[in-house]
């Protein structure tokens, strides 16, 4: 299975994208915890961090890169769940491109759908465990006494703003090529984590059908 997973920030996205992996065994492929990796072990350039920070996004070949390298590990032959990326249409076609190359196709888009005024409240209130990756909401899902939490400096509300502008500026043109190519679903993305899981489900084995009725 070989599924994009497209949506704000805050939308959810990590946290489904996690479950959904663990349910299919297939790497969670995130550029973003890529690029944070590459930062905290010192092989990010100076502009690229630059445009981290203030929410910008770092150029294509970069990230198109990450993913070359990612998905042509062994782990990834049976599918993988691409986690914020790609975000542009360039991008998209170079995904397209390389899987063609590789003789596969992309299953799945799906796009997790949440308010905006959602979206602010819960970057702000998110903290990632930095020792295990899990993600907490400060009022919604309280982190247990004793954990390593981190407050992403994207997740700080001037950014968030940013990052959703930035957003909806570049990502909301790849919807559009996605639902051209028939792959796109959008989910609901407000409740429970479960309830939205299964939303993700739904729209994964409706696709399944789709393929499978498309020989
Ligand atoms: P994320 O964790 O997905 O929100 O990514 C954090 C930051 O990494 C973004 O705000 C961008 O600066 C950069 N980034 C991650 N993925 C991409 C991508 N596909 N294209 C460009 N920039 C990206």
């Amino acid at each position: 299975m070989r599924v994009v997973f497209v949506g704000p920030p805050g939308s959810g996205k990590g946290t489904q994208a996690k479950v959904l992996c663990e349910r299919f065994s297939i790497p969670q492929v995130s550029t973003g915890d890529m690029l944070r990796a590459a930062k905290a072990e010192g092989r990010l350039p100076a502009d690229i961090i630059q445009a981290m920070a203030s929410g910008g996004l770092v150029p294509d070949e970069l990230v198109v890169k990450l993913i070359e390298q990612r998905t042509a590990e062994p782990d990834a032959k049976a599918g993988f769940l691409l986690d914020g990326f790609p975000r542009t249409v360039p991008q998209a076609e170079s995904l397209g491109a390389m899987l063609a190359a590789q003789g596969s196709v992309l299953d799945a888009v799906i796009a997790l759908e949440v308010p905006e005024k959602l979206l602010l409240e819960r970057a702000i209130h998110r903290r990632t465990d930095k020792r295990t990756g899990q993600i907490y909401h400060l009022q919604y899902k309280p982190p247990p006494p004793g954990a390593d939490l981190e407050h992403r400096h994207d997740d700080h509300e001037d950014v968030v703003r940013k990052r959703l502008a930035t957003y909806l500026a570049l990502t909301a043109n790849l919807l559009p090529y996605y639902e051209k190519a028939g792959l796109l679903t959008r989910v609901n993305g407000v409740g429970e984590v479960s309830e939205v899981t299964d939303r993700c489900l739904a729209a994964l084995s409706l696709e399944d059908k789709r393929g499978a009725h498309h020989g």
